[in-house]
């Protein structure tokens, strides 16, 4: 009888010491070294008619994780499937909604130019209809809701309000990207009830940075103290029921405080608190057009490559968790036929990066709790397909990035390529993948 096994297709191998591979399959996410030999031996032995007990057993091992596959199993149609019947589930909704488009910060980077606008009582009304629609015809089992601004703490009301329509949905969660600083007593208390479980935070360094990077409009006050008090209180009272990732953005001034900060908070909770380093980019408005000190994509490499080492050594993360993650066969919200942003004035957009400066108007929501969808722009959006793009559907990256972000893909995001430079991004994986293995190595 014939062996019936063969190599997934996601095997992302990279050459090692001593004539091993390090391999890393972006399908299951298991990561193993092994001889060469020995692995191309088990490959051709699945294409033979030997028996051999010895390699039957490690084939059935490289099996169960996910490194050989039944020779009938087509990896890329079962993805494709799942990406098909995830963006067309009707009962899936993933919505953001931006409740102003106001600030109490100025950031030092900032691309606003702000001039403060609020949701009127007609466009709250609308949101509360739609859901209502949906709900009375069990239309909606999964409902996410993600608030952003502006600054969403500067509608507490909004959130109060709509939260009390969405909760009435099957698998309500929420998240909430926020400044940090105006949280209050009622709001934290509130948390569940809004079905908040993952706050997304701005800190740029510790205070004695964080504080001229971000400043309240006044520039009376630093933030950092508040910010902090607001994390730990809410980590106090629900412990790992509420997740944080607090994004760092660096630039040549700041890159090496970022360290500092993760210490700073490793008394908190570590396993409620993720950082995400980012860097700061030039923008075409507001204080970010002055903005001169970005960082170059080689140096902003080796800082992710030093973080991924800090914060495991601070004990925040284990090497594995650096490993890219299979995202569940989509790359983001606005694949779903049900996945849209609701701007302040009522306004649908696919992707929440469009909602200011206000582009790409899907449609508007109108006041029967429907949208009017306007054809220009809708169809662009619905009608891409990673699988339409020869390079995705071949990529090794592929369970791990689903296409990328449709935004780029569509040519809509200034100053980024439509077409994604997959050696490019192999390499960039791969280098991850040898850095957690030694990481993980080091540190047993
Ligand atoms: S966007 Fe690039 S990395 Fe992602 S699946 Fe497509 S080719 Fe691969
Ligand atoms: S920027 Fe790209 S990845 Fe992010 S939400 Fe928009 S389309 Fe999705």
């Amino acid at each position: 009888m014939k062996n019936n096994l063969k190599p997934s297709e996601f095997n992302l191998i990279t050459d090692y010491l001593d004539n091993q591979y390090i391999i890393f399959n972006t399908f299951s996410g298991s990561l193993i070294k092994i001889g060469k030999d020995l692995f191309n031996e088990i490959v051709d032995f699945n294409n033979s008619e030997n028996k051999k007990e010895d390699l039957e057993n490690i084939s059935n091992k490289l099996f169960d994780l996910g490194f050989l596959i039944k020779k009938e199993f087509d990896e890329k149609s079962f993805i494709k499937l799942k990406n098909r019947q995830w963006r067309h589930n009707p009962v899936i909704y993933s919505i953001a909604i931006l409740p102003n488009i106001d600030c109490n910060f100025n950031c030092k980077y900032c691309f606003e130019n702000i001039e403060p606008k609020y949701m009127s009582e007609e466009t709250i009304c609308n949101i509360e209809k739609f859901i209502e629609n949906r709900l009375k015809n069990n239309l909606i089992n999964n409902l996410g809701v993600s608030w952003y601004g502006g600054e969403p703490l500067l509608s507490k009301n909004i959130i109060k309000r709509l939260s009390k329509t969405f909760k009435k949905a099957n698998n309500y969660r929420a998240t909430l990207f926020t400044n940090g600083f105006a949280f209050d007593e009622d709001f934290i208390n509130n948390i569940p009830n809004y079905g908040i479980n993952l706050i997304h935070i701005t800190l740029d360094g510790p205070s004695e940075i964080n504080d001229k990077y971000r400043y309240l409009k006044n520039k009376k006050n630093g933030t950092y103290k508040k910010i902090k008090e607001n994390i730990e209180k809410i980590t106090n009272k629900y412990g790992n029921k509420v997740y944080f990732n607090i994004r760092v953005n660096l630039d040549y001034e700041n890159q090496n405080y970022y360290q500092k900060l993760i210490e700073e908070f490793k008394e908190i909770n570590k396993n409620n608190i993720s950082f995400i380093l980012h860097k700061i980019c030039k923008t075409e408005s507001g204080n970010g057009s002055k903005f001169c000190g970005e960082i170059s994509q080689n140096d902003y490499e080796s800082i992710l490559s030093e973080g991924r080492e800090t914060l495991t050594r601070n004990g925040f993360k284990d090497p594995l968790d650096f490993l890219p993650k299979n995202i569940g066969f989509h790359h983001c919200f606005v694949g779903l036929d049900n996945g849209f942003t609701i701007n302040y004035n009522g306004a649908i957009h696919k992707c929440f990066g469009d909602a200011n400066p206000s582009q790409n108007i899907i449609g508007y929501l109108n006041s029967d709790g429907e949208i009017d969808y306007l054809d220009e722009h809708y169809y662009k959006w619905v009608g891409y397909d990673y699988y339409d793009n020869l390079q995705c559907s071949n990529c090794k990256l592929l369970p791990i990035c689903m296409g990328g972000c449709t935004h780029q893909r569509l040519g809509l995001t200034p100053n980024a390529p439509s077409i994604c430079d997959m050696e490019k991004a192999i390499e960039y994986v791969s280098n991850i993948v040898i850095q957690v293995y030694e990481l993980k190595n080091s540190i047993k």
